[in-house]
């Protein structure tokens, strides 16, 4: 039986997602058996065909040709799996919706500006339909393999809704709040098993906010702990200046 043929893309990213993947080792392995990767610009200079099973897409959609390109690649492929923040909820790029395109465009380019066309920052699922989302900066490749794995079994695969706190507290970490730290794992959906705050640091969000957050809970501990909510309503802007279009919104196109 022929394999599925899965190809990977990316549009304006660090392309550190694709570089986990590529990196990803024995995971790698346990899914490359199952699959035949036809189109991976990091690792391989072949082009897929014109129909693929499953399209792998990283990075946001800030430009006209990146419209187009994506609604090519999602009439090529029978699924398509948007991952990494910038790909399921803009991520970092989403910062530029901060400030007039004008003004980007003079700062970036200077004189040559008119040659550059932009828009304001997208997800993918902002522009078009998308299957299965695998958020996180850079992906947790656990996670990431999961998915591919529900992709490819033509099984569902839900983000967990809930906060980043759950896996933090089931993972016995001291809490960084009590460390005089601010941490945005309260109102961040979890699924990265707290990978942030396992390894000392704090999390800046970058799954994209629960869709209902604890505000009250949130108010007690910004209180509690002295924190203006400018601070944290700024540290979430990095990560989450795009719409977010969620698993329900999406089932509805
Ligand atoms: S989600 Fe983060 S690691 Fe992945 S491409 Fe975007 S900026 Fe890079
Ligand atoms: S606020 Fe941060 S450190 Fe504290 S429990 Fe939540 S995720 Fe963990
Ligand atoms: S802990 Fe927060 S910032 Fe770190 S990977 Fe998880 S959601 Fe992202």
């Amino acid at each position: 039986m022929a394999k599925p043929k899965v190809a990977f893309f990316d549009f304006a990213c660090c392309e550190g997602c694709q570089l986990q993947v590529a990196n990803m080792g024995e995971l790698l392995f346990d899914v490359l058996g199952a699959i035949d990767v036809v189109e991976f610009r990091e690792v391989m200079s072949e082009k897929g065909p014109d129909k693929i099973d499953v399209a792998i897409v990283e990075g946001s959609i800030t430009t006209p040709h990146a419209v187009e390109k994506i609604k090519k690649i999602r009439e090529r492929a029978s699924v398509l799996i948007a991952y990494g923040s910038c790909a399921t909820i803009g991520g970092v790029n989403g910062m530029k919706n901060n400030f007039k395109l004008d003004d980007i465009r003079k700062e970036v380019y200077g004189k040559d500006a008119k040659y550059f066309e932009t828009i304001e920052t997208m997800s993918v699922p902002q522009v078009v339909k998308v299957d299965y989302l695998v958020n996180g900066c850079p992906v947790y490749l656990p996670e990431f393999v999961k998915v591919l794995k529900a992709a490819l079994a033509g099984l569902p695969y839900q983000v967990p809704d809930y906060s980043v706190c759950v896996e933090c507290k089931l993972n016995e970490n001291v809490c960084m709040y009590q460390k005089g730290v601010t941490c945005l794992g309260p109102v961040t959906k979890a699924g990265c098993n707290s990978w942030c705050i396992n390894n000392g640091n704090i999390c800046y969000g970058c799954r994209g906010m629960v869709s209902n957050p604890n505000e009250k809970g949130a108010k007690d501990v910004l209180e509690k702990y002295n924190i203006p909510m400018d601070l944290i309503v700024n540290k979430m802007n990095m990560y989450n200046k795009c719409r977010e279009i969620d698993q329900r919104e999406q089932k509805k196109r």
